[in-house]
């Protein structure tokens, strides 16, 4: 058995030494970026943070008091650098009438003086944090109401506070404006796949684990999500064209649709006015993904570089301030512009590049390992990778074209990972000897080679418990060198959870019912379906008409198979069950029975034992399942 504490001695100097490597290769004294970031100051963020109902924090970024420090040996200096910038918090002035609360949430508040009151654009996260924002702009610019909501696109980071500063009286909602097909994508895109995206969500941000130099220091594009409730109100306005102008409480706006760019509905606009591009979540300070690790729909990145270079040849001439909705805006009508250029180029070049060397013969893990970054990235810290990384974004794009497989047949049907870890640690003479192995591999700072042996011994199980705490040594040590603050929030997580074990963490208000409640009947019956458990559903054979308010459905489950038709009645159906889309969610849920709901007002018709069945055959899923163990 390798000496744990003497390897560990090894990487604590090997991390080291890497990290200042780091500082070596780039300009880290530079100020001008936080010269940027301060400029405008207005007032603070609540200096004691920003309470959630049960007693708990929604939101302090005084949490990341710690990284006033000089940079330590378990954070690359890059990103260090990129997690003091994003510190930079409270309100500030764009220019005259507009303004952004940052560091009250993930994302940026943007506030707009209309004639009448504050339009306000993409109120946060959550109803605590878009609520303090608010309070913290009518205490500094004076008493208005919220003459109108922009919405830019949809992400919860965006929307979720919305009740914060609406309130809960439908009659006082303000006009909410949102791009052409919002409703159609916020409530569905991962509620098909949301129990996985959820659980790797919590990878990707680090939400197990302390905001501490050991722990988060940053999220790339701000620094972590908020854990306040989480709201929605649906929009009544939606821009459909590039172009397309409106006059918003007086304030003239013109739009540009950014769609199945970095979001699969978004819309960026000029203020002509003012000389002011808001480029939403299309442009960050970062690189974005291509792909988060959290899982999703892979993004176009050449429709991504297309859609900026739209922005500069519409809007370039009338622009002096980029403001963004993550980050702090770029000064200046040149600065403006390179920096637009350089964020249209990250996503050409990488698209680029990955299809020439696909087109070259190459697979996607050859690829990542010979795609060096374009040398204006040394210059560009806005390009560099402190949310989307290069490697994984390549991947991602030879995904979007070919798939996750690499033509080579071996892969066609590769062992899963338990069973081929027993026989890898087998072939390479049993547990002690790949033990010393990575050991070895250590020892010279090969570290994905370590991984990866000790891996194949985690996933073996009976060798698991000695290899457990060498891999997750490994992986804290490949966080700590990360200059990606998502991906350092993977590797730590995964190394937390090989120590600690899967230990649950309170969700502060995770799931937005708001929302659940405007999920589309059909996008609700398509995720039920997806729980359809096929050795139970073998001999079932039942059709149950629906009526769900004023929607109809008819479902069927034959052939081990659930399916859906809307706006439809079958004449032999085993059942009609009428009921509100919340009383389907209990029964899907568990929190009710039959007898529950048609005491609530629901109605059943027909065979009651064929809806019993129907419910009965599908799974609950549990969101506490194993990443970095089988
Ligand atoms: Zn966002």
């Amino acid at each position: 058995m390798p000496d744990l504490a003497q390897l560990e001695n090894t990487l604590q100097q090997a991390t080291a030494r890497a990290n200042r490597d780091v500082a070596t290769t780039l300009a880290l004294g530079d100020r001008s970026d936080f010269e940027a970031a301060e400029r405008g100051f207005c007032a603070p963020v609540p200096p004691t943070g920003i309470p959630a109902p049960n007693g708990r924090m929604a939101w302090n970024i005084h949490y990341f008091d710690f990284l006033q420090a000089d940079c330590p040996d378990t954070v690359n200096p890059s990103l260090w650098r990129m997690a003091q910038l994003n510190t930079v918090a409270g309100l500030f002035e764009v220019c005259d009438g507009v303004w952004q609360a940052r560091g009250f949430d993930y994302a940026n508040l943007t506030i707009i003086r209309g004639d009448t009151g504050w339009i306000l654009v993409d109120p946060l996260m959550t109803r605590q944090t878009a609520a303090a924002a608010l309070a913290v702009v009518n205490e500094t610019l004076g008493h208005r109401p919220v003459s109108a909501i922009l919405v830019t696109h949809t992400h919860p980071d965006h929307f979720g506070g919305l009740k914060g500063v609406t309130g809960d009286d439908p009659a006082q909602y303000p006009p909410i404006y949102a791009p052409a097909n919002f409703m159609r994508y916020a409530a569905s895109e991962g509620i098909l796949g949301g129990n996985q995206m959820a659980r790797r969500a919590m990878y990707q941000f680090g939400l197990g684990l302390p905001t501490s130099a050991e722990g988060v220091v940053d999220g790339g594009i701000g620094k972590s999500p908020a854990k306040g409730e989480r709201t929605f109100v649906a929009p009544t306005h939606f821009i459909e064209h590039t172009g397309e102008a409106r006059s918003i409480d007086g304030v003239n706006f013109v739009f540009q649709m950014a769609s199945g760019t970095e979001a699969p509905a978004e819309f960026t606009f000029l203020l002509p006015d003012k000389r002011v591009l808001c480029m939403a979540e299309v442009c960050t300070r970062t690189m974005h993904n291509a792909l988060p690790p959290r899982g999703a729909q892979v993004r176009d990145t050449l429709l991504w570089a297309r859609t900026i270079d739209e922005a500069i040849t519409l809007f370039g001439d009338q622009t002096d301030t980029v403001i963004n909705c993550h980050n702090a805006p770029v000064w200046g009508h040149e600065a403006s512009m390179a920096y637009l250029v350089e964020q249209r180029d990250i996503y050409k070049y990488t698209h680029d590049q990955t299809l020439r060397l696909a087109n070259h013969g190459h697979t996607p893990h050859e690829i990542a390992a010979q795609l060096d970054p374009p040398a204006f990235l040394t210059q560009a810290f806005h390009a560099r990778g402190y949310y989307g990384t290069l490697p994984f974004n390549a991947r991602a794009v030879y995904q979007h074209y070919y798939g996750f497989y690499d033509g080579n047949p071996v892969n066609l049907n590769p062992l899963p990972p338990s069973e081929l870890g027993q026989r890898m640690v087998d072939a390479l003479g049993g547990p002690e000897d790949v033990l010393t192995l990575a050991a070895t591999a250590i020892e010279n700072d090969d570290l994905q080679w370590a991984a990866t042996l000790l891996s194949h011994l985690v996933f073996a199980e009976s060798t698991a418990p000695k290899a457990k705490p060498l891999l997750a040594l490994v992986l804290r040590h490949l966080g700590y060198r990360e200059e990606s603050g998502i991906m350092r929030n993977v590797y730590l997580s995964g190394a937390r959870e090989l120590e600690q074990g899967v230990n649950p963490v309170p969700m502060v208000g995770g799931r937005n019912r708001d929302l659940a409640a405007a999920l589309g009947l059909q996008d609700w019956l398509d995720a039920y379906a997806v729980r359809l458990n096929p050795t139970r559903a073998l001999d079932a054979e039942l059709i149950i008409n629906l009526s769900v308010g004023s929607k109809r459905a008819c479902v069927s489950v034959c052939r081990q198979t659930e399916f859906s038709r809307l706006d439809h009645h079958n004449q032999q159906a085993n059942a009609h069950l009428q009921a509100t889309q919340s009383q389907l969610e209990a029964l899907a849920d568990g929190s009710a029975d039959l007898d529950d709901v048609l005491h609530a007002g629901a109605t059943l018709s027909g065979d009651r034992k064929a809806v019993e069945l129907w419910l009965s055959l599908h799974d609950q899923f549990d969101l506490w399942f194993n990443l970095v163990t089988p």
